[in-house]
């Protein structure tokens, strides 16, 4: 837990409750998506069930901490030989093999949400105690998704909470989580992680550059898991053609050459989208370029950025900001991109 990347007050909380034996029997982790809330559970069960604690944190080598965090090595992975049934001998198929027969990680099978028949499932595994362990920690990820007839029948295993069992709800937004199950749950709050504590893990950890690193955490929206997953090569490349646009729509630049640049972005759906958040970026750092320097994710485009505020009316970059961002959420219907796109420029132009 003491290596766990941000958000140290929650990782502080569940340490003294931990240590002090008072850990709620359910708890609502409530915050971002990619900060790690399913891994820091994972690390409370292993917290609670290490065989071999040294001063009250988990040794990680023990059978019962490797056990659990089997958990973290196979989750969403896939079997390495992509057999329709696990070959059962990949490092996958052995890592799920190994997981801790007391700790339930209850995720989506199917669809996207978790489903009625998991938590009935659920129900009638915890009316036992745990086989081995000193504490059975249930974990539902995500919580907030689950339908109001799964969420119902959770009810009463909260009212009544079996002996030497705790209860994990992983939750981006816990309001979706019915009133009754919140005030029989202790919140415990996640916030984004801090930018450069996201560069120090990608350098350290991740054998990323410095410049590729800071990059990426600045426009991971404080998400490891975002971070982690960021493409900085196929980024750069949209990031080169979305600069230029930003360029011609500040400076009501050539229409043919911003109309040739949206046809090329607007060729594939994921290719657009990241284009767009590319400009959209662009352009706040172009707005935070005159106001907080510090607060501009790219840092490297920083002068060229400083340039095109100084020859940019304020009224004018706010309305490219407003524009770009009601085109993304316009996305989500089937718009046509490169119409849409050009139009947006029409209209700024004039
Ligand atoms: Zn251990
Ligand atoms: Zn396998």
């Amino acid at each position: 837990m003491d290596n766990f990347i941000g958000n140290r007050r929650a990782v502080n909380i569940l340490k003294k409750a931990i240590e002090q034996d008072r850990l709620p029997h359910a708890m609502i982790f409530a915050g971002p998506s990619g900060v790690g809330k399913c891994t820091l559970a994972l690390l409370t069960a292993q917290a609670l069930n290490c065989l071999t604690p040294q001063d009250g944190n988990a040794c990680g080598r023990c059978a019962a901490c490797r056990r659990i965090m089997a958990y973290v090595e196979s989750r969403h992975k896939e079997c390495v030989n992509g057999e329709s049934s696990a070959c059962g001998v990949c490092s996958v198929c052995q890592a799920r093999n190994r997981r801790h027969p007391d700790m339930l990680l209850v995720e989506p099978e199917e669809r996207t949400t978790i489903s009625i028949n998991q938590i009935r499932d659920v129900i009638a595994e915890t009316a036992f105690q745990p086989l081995e362990a000193r504490y059975r920690v249930v974990i539902l990820d995500p919580a907030d998704q689950m339908r109001v007839e799964a969420q119902n029948s959770l009810l009463k295993t909260l009212e009544e909470p079996p002996s030497r069992m705790i209860m994990i709800l992983i939750a981006t937004n816990p309001y979706l989580l019915l009133e009754t199950i919140r005030s029989r749950a202790r919140i415990l709050p996640f916030g984004e992680i801090p930018s450069g504590q996201i560069a120090q893990y990608l350098t350290q950890n991740e054998g990323k550059s410095g410049p590729d690193a800071r990059l990426a955490a600045a426009l991971s929206g404080g998400s490891l898991g975002a971070a982690l997953d960021f493409n900085t090569a196929e980024y750069r490349d949209a990031r080169e053609s979305a600069l230029e646009f930003v360029k011609l729509l500040l400076c009501c630049g050539s229409f043919t050459r911003a109309s040739a640049l949206a046809a090329v972005a607007a060729k594939d759906k994921d290719v657009f989208r990241t284009w767009m958040e590319s400009a959209s970026a662009l352009l706040r750092d172009v707005y935070y370029s005159g106001v907080a320097a510090g607060r501009v994710g790219q840092s490297d485009l920083i002068e060229k950025l400083r340039v095109l505020r100084q020859n940019t009316r304020h009224s004018h970059l706010v309305r490219a900001i407003e524009a770009m961002r009601k085109l993304q959420t316009d996305l989500h219907y089937n718009v046509n991109r490169q119409i849409a796109l050009e139009a947006l420029f029409i209209n700024l132009s004039r």
